[in-house]
């Protein structure tokens, strides 16, 4: 059986800007950034792996304090995925760069481990997969889905002045996405859970998405996931 994982949220991403242009100064700018190691093991600087470590100073404090049940200190990390290089995902905390790698240019160290490139954000944007200790499909998508709200909006990032290619593209990551995990962890927001009505919301909502007459693969990869989620849903 493929290895499994067990994995801890060390700081919950969030968004103030609203895919219709509603900005929320209450709401900070903060990505996801996760921890997962093999499951029935103890996290060490050889088995883990930590996502996006842009941490807020508030942030990191959270983090750090999270990390401390397991007495794990974060300066002890070695393997490092970062989703995509844009700024708000980059490590803000010192590294020790003897130690660290960056595991988006190699071989994911840790089997069961997958990265899956899910270009259209950004041209290097990549998720990282694995199964949970539930047997859930989990992906780490970094921006490829900003959250559950501009998931549901079928959003691209505006503010970075998509051509209409990039945006067809991140549709098809989307589509991607959606179709093959039980749980998305998105750039900024809570994770998701992928259940046939979120599924029949999209394939409903994506004729309004932009370029969508020009995206034909999208509606029967989510008809196709549909189906089998109402099948595991009946039983
Ligand atoms: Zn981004």
């Amino acid at each position: 059986m493929e290895q499994q994982y067990q994995y801890i949220t060390l700081q919950t991403g969030s968004l103030p800007l609203a895919p219709n242009g509603k900005l929320d100064f209450s709401i900070k700018h903060k990505c996801s950034s996760l921890l997962l190691w093999p499951d029935k093991e103890e996290p060490s600087s050889k088995n883990t792996i930590l996502t996006d470590p842009c941490f807020t100073p508030k942030g990191l404090e959270i983090a750090q304090e999270k990390l401390e049940s397991y007495q794990f200190p974060l300066d002890d990390i070695q393997y490092i995925f970062i989703t995509h290089g844009h700024r708000d995902h980059l490590p803000t905390f010192i590294l020790d760069k003897a130690k660290v790698k960056f595991i988006k240019d190699e071989p994911t160290p840790l089997s069961g481990i997958t990265k899956v490139p899910c270009v259209g954000h950004a041209p290097d944007l990549e998720s990282l997969t694995f199964y949970s200790n539930k047997s859930e499909s989990i992906w780490i998508v970094g921006d490829a889905i900003l959250n559950m709200e501009w998931l549901k909006a079928w959003g691209y990032y505006w503010p970075n002045r998509y051509s209409s290619k990039d945006i067809i593209k991140t549709w098809k990551s989307v589509a991607k996405i959606v179709a093959n995990a039980d749980i998305v962890i998105p750039g900024h927001g809570e994770a998701i859970t992928i259940t046939a009505r979120l599924i029949q919301e999209l394939i409903d909502l994506f004729p309004f998405a932009k370029h969508a007459d020009k995206c034909f693969s999208v509606v029967p990869i989510l008809k196709k996931r549909l189906e089998v989620l109402k099948r595991q849903e009946q039983v």
